[in-house]
């Protein structure tokens, strides 16, 4: 897989970080068994092959889909480096690759093959290569085969993946918002965009506002929406909703049916955003919906929450309801689109950011996830 002639070959490479061509060890947010506590260890990477690279890690988010692959939700194997939202330099790039070192990139968790069905339909966040939540990469310190989460184990000093894991963006963005690109902005923003395609002028209701639920905001005020209603059970996110672009926080209660009509001439949302990924908030996102409005499914629920819909109320009410899987979107396209759009101001990621930890800190920072504190928490790696 690697040997000491494999120079990169990339062009114009004048990195610090030369070839190495060696396994490197690197410290990693590692869960060692589902419902285990989450321990900074030391793990070994081995050096890039043909067409791989390895990317210093400059800053990552803590996802809620990390907690769902160590709460038992989705199968992960373990030992597991959690994290899949992340940007970085190129440190090392394997024979055959194109990026130079240095290069500012975002990670995807799910690159497209270019060749499956889905790809050739252009329906990339589809591809077929993608179903594993975990793939197994390096070892732990003790020798262990270690798994990262969505291929790519991201709260980690360093990763190393296929080149078609990575995009490159242009530089200049703080690494704390360019990560979120690689995640909760894309998917947000693409569910607005690509799959519910809001039109100016439409009513949006939103459920659930950690990461992607503020993002989903964001972009529904960029796309014109006038009636933006953030809905969240805990009242201390009504100040971070407002400032990522909701007109109208409501806590998510028994009189939330009457709040909505009462700001939709009594119709209901043009579009409902479910952002949690449960059976009773997807009910609820369907209830405020108008008739022939649209539900857009964004959280990633668990496969035994079954929900239910009467068969004359999917008929009367002519509404849609579909999911928005990566925000519909081509990651290799859209991403540097939204670097550009961050760069230039006109998307704003500040609301976004809670926080920037360290990665000490980071387990601290999934338990306020898991408590539902706060927007994105980024983990922040020192140059
Ligand atoms: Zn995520
Ligand atoms: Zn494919």
């Amino acid at each position: 897989m690697s040997g000491p002639e494999q120079a990169p070959t990339a062009p114009a490479q004048a990195g610090p970080a030369g070839p190495t061509a060696a396994p490197v060890t690197v410290r990693a947010l590692v869960a060692r068994g589902a419902g285990a506590d989450l321990r900074v260890e030391r793990v070994r990477l081995p050096a890039p092959g043909p067409g791989e690279l390895r990317v210093t890690i400059r800053a990552a988010g803590v996802c809620h889909s990390d907690l769902s692959m160590v709460n038992g939700t989705l199968a992960a194997r373990f030992p597991l480096v959690l994290g899949h939202e992340a940007t970085g330099v190129v440190a090392e790039a394997g024979p055959g690759s194109r990026l130079a070192v240095g290069t500012p990139v975002v990670l995807n968790w799910a690159p497209a093959c270019r060749t499956c069905w889905w790809c050739r339909h252009d329906e990339p966040w589809l591809c077929a290569a993608n179903t594993a939540p975990t793939v197994a990469r390096g070892e732990t310190d003790d020798g262990i085969p270690l798994h990262l989460t969505l291929g790519l184990g991201a709260l980690a000093e360093a990763v190393v993946v296929p080149e078609s894991a990575v995009i490159p963006i242009p530089a200049g963005l703080p690494p704390e918002r360019a990560a979120l690109l690689g995640c909760a902005v894309l998917t947000g923003v693409g569910a607005v965009g690509n799959t519910a395609r809001v039109a100016p002028g439409e009513a949006v209701a939103v459920i659930g506002l950690g990461g992607v639920g503020l993002a989903v905001l964001t972009a529904a005020r960029r796309a014109g929406a006038t009636t933006i209603l953030a809905i969240d059970v805990a009242e201390a996110k009504r100040d971070l909703a407002l400032a990522a672009g909701a007109t109208d926080f409501l806590l998510s209660d028994d009189r939330l049916s009457k709040e909505v009509r009462a700001r939709t001439e009594g119709r209901g949302v043009d579009h409902a955003f479910e952002c949690v990924g449960r059976a009773a908030t997807i009910r609820a996102a369907w209830r405020l919906t108008r008739r022939g409005g649209a539900v857009t499914v964004v959280g990633m629920g668990a496969k035994d929450d079954m929900v239910s819909l009467g068969a004359l109320d999917i008929f009367h009410s002519a509404r849609t309801l579909r999911s928005s899987v990566y925000g519909s979107s081509d990651p290799d396209r859209e991403v540097p689109e939204l670097a550009r759009a961050a760069l230039d101001g006109t998307l704003d990621l500040s609301p976004l950011v809670s926080g920037v930890v360290t990665l000490d800190e980071a387990p601290a920072a999934f338990d306020r996830l898991a408590r539902g504190e706060g927007a994105r928490w980024v983990v922040s790696f020192p140059d």
